[in-house]
């Protein structure tokens, strides 16, 4: 028996670009048979749905409100859903797990922090820290790579909705330095091409339990045919 986690997908309107809302997608989830998923909407440095102007309690208040619902829908159908965010930095994303609404409501304004800081910031917390999709190009996208790898626990090295040549670049960086490694399907909407996430031997009582199978390489990575066998 194995107990499937999305690592990386969005909700609407939290996340400006995705077009379902959080209990669809929960329930999405549940049909594909996924034990979890944890909720990964766009922070409000990013493609965020955010109403501008609001103090930073309320922003977060927003921002939970993705996670929140889908939570709900979990309880309803039978699924775990877990916090986490995807920050960015002048395009350069970062999927961030383990740590709360509470440690967000304690540290306004932190939207506005470089990699270096942001990545301090969050792993003295307690916090663990992956590069999403590091060899993405896009216009919008100011420095594409990976960041220096002492800024990040993991790598995510397959995306479900990028080029598998950048998905292969990945692997190789993460491979190079050591890194772990984890994949996800960055669904944006309930009607998936792929899904993809992580595999565990055991069901994940807290997001601790992901995060510890993902940096112990007990995450087996769920990909497409194509690419399971050239990464072997
Ligand atoms: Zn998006
Ligand atoms: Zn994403």
């Amino acid at each position: 028996m194995k107990y499937l986690y999305e690592t990386h997908m969005h909700t609407s309107p939290v996340s400006a670009c995705a077009a379902s809302s959080p209990a669809s997608q929960a329930r999405a989830y549940k049909r594909r048979d996924y034990a979890g998923i944890i909720v990964t909407d766009h922070f409000t440095n990013g493609n965020s749905g955010c109403p501008p102007g609001l103090p930073w309690d309320e922003k977060m208040a927003f921002f939970a409100s993705g996670y929140e619902e889908a939570k709900k829908e979990g309880g309803r159908c039978g699924l775990d859903v877990f916090f986490g965010w995807e920050f960015n930095v002048e395009g350069t994303e970062f999927l961030t797990y383990g740590l709360s609404l509470d440690f967000l409501l304690a540290h306004p304004d932190m939207d506005k922090l470089p990699i270096r800081q942001y990545s301090g910031l969050v792993r003295s917390a307690g916090g663990y820290l992956a590069q999403a999709h590091p060899f993405r190009t896009a216009n919008w996208i100011r420095n594409p790579g990976a960041v220096a790898p002492d800024l990040m626990d993991g790598v995510e090295v397959y995306n479900a909705g990028i080029p598998d040549e950048a998905n292969t670049k990945a692997f190789d960086f993460a491979r190079l330095h050591g890194l772990p490694v984890q994949a996800g399907s960055d669904s944006h909407h309930e009607i998936l091409p792929f899904s993809s996430g992580i595999a565990l031997p055991k069901k994940a009582e807290s997001i601790a339990d992901i995060i510890d199978a993902i940096k112990t390489n007990r995450a087996e990575l769920i990909l497409p045919d194509r690419m399971s066998g050239q990464w072997v």
